[in-house]
């Protein structure tokens, strides 16, 4: 045995219920593997009501993080040490990483969209008008992220009135960028001076895949970035229709890529291999 070898593997991994048909164990053990790192990544269904056991048993077995899914990103929020700002903002928690002793809550989710935005698409949201269809997790992740980096104005396009009042009153009390709301009840006309659009919705989702938000597809430019949170198929419609009018189009694989980019990085002070869970993750997904 040469010095170097250890039998035992750094673990982190994602809790959700339900979880088994989450992707991230791919494009992480792929990140893991081009890195040459020991280290495992553990899909472990956890039950609403055993959040707090499965906290503690992470602290137990001195896992080096995790990720949150669908129910645990709020409730998260009581089993911590501590909150980055921008998680505390967005209100929601989907990774958690060690520091010591202290188990950190971050949210990488947002973040991950304005890295494609920056990367992919090379737009500073600096100074730019924004357009955010939905009010859900995703859509506060990416506002309060765009709102921080400096966006003019966001605006909110949502249908049910209390969720997006809720977000744009999030924006506006504790941002320094102004947002308005409209609520979501016929085809949305995107406004001409629009620089950025988004659809932070779950439509066109797998197995929705023809599925297309309501908006008025003729307000798309070619002087527009419209961008689609969902990352299975990453080509939906509607940034078909942004293609079909010049616009530049990122998709939700960039993001989800990104996300998990960011947590790799800080989970294990590694840069992540960006390529190699990129197409790990388009491999999953067809
Ligand atoms: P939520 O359930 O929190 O929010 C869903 C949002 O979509 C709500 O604003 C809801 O409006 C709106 N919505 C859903 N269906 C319709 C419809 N038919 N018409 C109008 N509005 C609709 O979900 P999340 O925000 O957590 O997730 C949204 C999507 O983002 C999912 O598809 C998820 O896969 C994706 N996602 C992608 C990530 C990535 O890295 N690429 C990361 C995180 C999420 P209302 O309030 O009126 O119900």
């Amino acid at each position: 045995m040469s010095q170097a070898t250890t039998y035992k593997s750094e673990l982190v991994g994602v809790f959700g219920h339900p979880v088994a048909e989450n992707p991230t164990i791919v494009m992480q053990e792929a990140a893991f593997k081009a890195a040459g790192l020991n280290w495992r990544y553990l899909t472990i269904e956890v039950y609403p009501q055993d959040l707090a056991a499965a906290m503690n048993g992470l602290r137990a077995m001195n896992m080096q993080g995790i990720n949150l899914t669908i129910p645990h990103k709020v409730e998260v929020l009581n089993y911590l040490d501590r909150v980055a700002p921008d998680a505390a903002l967005i209100g929601a928690v989907n990774t958690v990483r060690r520091e010591g002793d202290l188990l950190i809550g971050e949210n990488t989710d947002g973040k991950g969209f304005l890295r494609s935005l920056t990367r992919d698409a090379q737009l500073d949201p600096a100074g730019k008008r924004v357009v955010i269809l939905g009010a859900g997790g995703a859509a506060r992740a990416i506002s309060v992220e765009l709102a921080l980096a400096g966006a003019e104005h966001i605006t909110i396009v949502n249908r049910s009135v209390a969720r997006g009042e809720t977000l744009a009153n999030l924006l506006n009390t504790k941002t320094q960028t102004p947002a308005s709301l409209v609520i979501w009840n016929s085809a949305y006309k995107i406004p001409a001076n629009t620089d950025i659009v988004v659809n932070a919705t779950s439509i066109g989702l797998y197995p929705d895949v023809e599925a297309k938000p309501d908006i008025e597809y003729n307000s798309l430019t070619a002087a527009m970035c419209v961008c689609d949170v969902i990352p299975n198929p990453p080509r939906t419609p509607f940034l078909r229709e942004a293609a079909a009018r010049g616009a530049t189009t990122l998709d939700g694989l960039g993001m989800l890529v990104y996300q998990g980019a960011i947590g790799f990085k800080m989970w294990t002070g590694v840069d992540a291999p960006v390529k190699v869970m990129y197409q790990a993750l388009k491999e999953v997904f067809g």
